[in-house]
């Protein structure tokens, strides 16, 4: 058997966090507001141990910098991309992200991020927010200093299923109610524009206004996303995004699938169900890498899942 990665996940307790990422994928939550679930990370604030596989009980970043053979990478920079599953019980913050120009000056060389969506789940009536109001510059600031949150924020209702690309200068905020998974650029840096006024121990969250108008796209302008659909012996599959930063697509298994790893590397999220990968027990909840020069590998039993990978 080829060796293949297995990670696990790193959780984050948020404000805004649920009990979700256990009920639904059985991880073991540190407690009642875990809002995230660091699946494939190898950023400082929350690196994945290996389960299993080359570099088991080390981590994902040991691994990119001790064998980057594995990633098809010279081990240079940093492992490219970062997957999560967020559980918003509560509203998050109106945030944006800055793109890798502006965060190469203003934040110490880190990556900018842009990142996508795909909606594992959501309550009937969820919304969520992608977009701005503003038609200019001038407008997007008279509205920011006034505070006029509701003319500004453009919120669009969401299904099970939907996906979005966020690209950096992109307002956004997920929504109460809603269960996604993220695939990004491997950056933390966020600008807090709005944060509905809440209080954290009695103060509010801290904002970045100034940044935030710096890299903040005017007028807003929204990106196309999902391709083809390819219907296979057994599968479907579909790309959902193909932009700079990431390849990301959706494939629903009913019997068996063979997946061409001829990538850099290769991310898997397993959304649903459970089957085997060339061999190997996989379920929901399960997140692993086929890595560099793994070729054909064969997936079987009833499947929904997310690969994504960097461009070659
Ligand atoms: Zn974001």
């Amino acid at each position: 058997m080829k060796d293949i990665i297995f990670l696990q996940p790193v959780f984050k307790q948020m404000l805004w966090g649920g009990t979700r990422l256990r009920t639904e994928y059985g991880y073991d939550i540190p407690g009642g507001h875990t809002g995230e679930a660091w699946v494939v990370s190898a950023h400082s604030h929350g690196d994945c141990a290996i389960k299993e596989g080359p570099g088991a009980g080390k981590t994902l970043s040991w691994l990119w910098k001790n064998r980057p053979e594995l990633f098809g990478s010279d081990g240079a920079g940093q492992f490219p991309l970062l997957v999560k599953i967020i559980d918003a019980s509560d509203d998050l913050s109106i945030q944006v992200h800055p793109d890798d120009a502006y965060a190469r000056t203003h934040e110490n060389g880190s990556m900018g991020k842009t990142e996508c969506w795909y909606v594992l789940d959501c309550d009937p009536d969820a919304t969520i927010v992608i977009g701005h109001n503003a038609k200019t510059r001038d407008e997007l600031r008279q509205m920011v200093t006034e505070k006029r949150w509701g003319d500004l924020i453009r919120i669009l209702p969401i299904k099970k299923g939907d996906f979005f690309q966020i690209e950096p200068g992109t307002v956004h905020a997920i929504r109460r109610g809603t269960l996604i998974l993220e695939t990004q650029q491997n950056s933390d840096i966020t600008y807090r524009l709005y944060d509905y006024d809440r209080l954290q121990d009695g103060k509010p969250r801290e904002l970045h206004i100034g940044k935030s108008l710096d890299v903040i796209r005017c007028p807003h302008r929204d990106v196309p996303v999902g391709g083809e659909q390819t219907e296979g012996d057994g599968f479907s599959r579909r790309c959902l995004i193909s932009c700079p930063c990431y390849c990301v697509e959706k494939w629903d298994i009913r019997t068996s699938a063979c997946l061409s790893q001829d990538y850099p590397f290769l991310i898997v999220d397993v959304l649903e169900g459970e089957g085997t990968a060339d061999g190997h027990p996989i379920r929901k909840g399960d997140h692993f890498i086929l890595p560099n020069g793994y070729g054909s590998c064969t997936l079987s039993g009833t499947l929904s899942l997310i690969t994504s990978h960097v461009q070659a």
